[in-house]
């Protein structure tokens, strides 16, 4: 028995590719290679996210420049050609890289770019292997780790399975580098607090920028689009082999059956707030249906800046966020029309203007 995947997202970080992080070595690859050929072979269509440009760039830097920001930005570039021929030379069908930063993913129509993309490669039976742009990216840019990467393409690419792999099985209930006793969790339903207390805050293995944190806010994503989520052992063959027979080799974390719609999914996990609009203390508890009724009498404070279109996140004074929202105004726009002692003209003025946020784009954020 198989899973009977239509589409999965397989997830690989640098210390496969570059265990010794002097180059890019493909023992490891080789089995996931395997992999992703007879998941093609079964119908199961595959996109790649890769890490290890920066990991296989490495050794063409001297030591003492390796820290500094520019140069880890020079040997993601350097070593991205290497990790991508790396890859090719294992497959006997046509690759395609694919480049990202947060600020693709955040803007709509950038997202739905990346999103036609991917389904045609697919439908052309070739192989997106997706990484981070580590070279346009700045903080404000970045995703900043491959696992949340993996997730967000996971649910652009409407997948139905996430892979991650990691050095270790799986999520254990405690660090199993210090407990003995640490038990494996194969299977969860649910994402809470308690599971990211498991996860700590540790690195695993020190070459990627990921650790079991970053996994597990992956899975989270990743579930709440309806994508089931395993993370797993990269390093073994049996992994491989276990997935391809239908069985679970690591932690499985269970899709949501009732998934979140695509553009709420965008807007909740992929979008990021550019400012905030305060609300007063008793404004409606849901936004979620009311979006419209959002008027400018209501508006305590404009925060930061945005534009037209961006995302904004609402809150009330006490602090609690009420919705993730697009803006049909600029802050600035907002801010005149918020500090208007004038009612009427208020009034007016929206009813030519439309809506402050509208019902497409807006994502619940009240059980945060
Ligand atoms: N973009 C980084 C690289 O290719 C990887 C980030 C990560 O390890 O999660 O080296």
């Amino acid at each position: 028995m198989s899973y009977n995947w239509k589409r999965v997202v397989v997830k690989v970080g640098s210390a496969l590719i570059s265990p010794n992080k002097i180059g890019c070595s493909s023992h490891y690859l080789l089995s996931i290679a395997q992999f992703i050929v007879k998941c093609r072979a079964m119908g199961t269509q595959v996109v790649l996210v890769s890490s290890g440009s920066v990991a296989a760039g490495a050794h063409q830097f001297s030591d003492h420049e390796k820290s500094e920001i520019a140069v880890k930005k020079a040997m993601a570039a350097a070593g991205q050609t290497e990790m991508i021929a790396t890859w090719d030379r294992l497959f006997d069908f046509p690759s395609a890289q694919i480049l990202l930063t947060h600020a693709d993913l955040r803007d709509r129509e950038r997202y739905i770019s990346i999103r036609e993309t991917i389904f045609s490669l697919l439908e052309h039976e070739i192989l997106p292997i997706i990484n981070e742009n580590d070279t346009v990216t700045t903080d404000k840019l970045k995703v900043g780790d491959n696992d949340n990467l993996s997730a967000m393409v996971a649910a652009a690419a409407d997948a139905d399975a996430l892979i991650i792999c990691s050095d270790v099985d799986g999520l254990y209930d405690k660090n199993p580098n210090e407990h003995d006793d640490a038990k494996l969790l194969s299977w969860v339903d649910n994402i809470d607090q308690s599971i990211y207390d498991m996860a700590g805050g540790a690195v695993a293995g020190g070459v990627g920028t990921g650790g079991m944190r970053t996994k597990i806010e992956a899975a989270e994503k990743a579930v709440s689009h309806g994508i089931d989520t395993f993370i797993v052992n990269g390093f073994t063959e049996t992994t491989f082999n276990l997935l391809l027979d239908g069985k679970n080799p690591g932690t499985h974390f269970q899709a949501h059956d009732k998934p979140m719609k695509e553009n709420i999914h965008w807007m909740r996990h992929t979008s990021n707030a550019q400012g905030e609009v305060i609300v007063e203390s008793d404004f409606a508890a849901s936004l979620e249906s009311e979006a419209e009724q959002l008027t400018s009498s209501e508006i305590i404070d404009v925060k930061g800046e945005f534009s037209v279109g961006d995302t904004i996140l609402v809150r009330k004074d006490d602090g609690t966020k009420l919705v993730k929202a697009r803006s049909n105004y600029s802050s600035c726009l907002l801010n005149f029309i918020a500090k208007q002692d004038n009612e009427e003209f208020a009034q007016e003025f929206e009813k030519k203007t439309g809506p402050i946020i509208s019902n497409k784009h807006i994502a619940n954020l009240e059980k945060e």
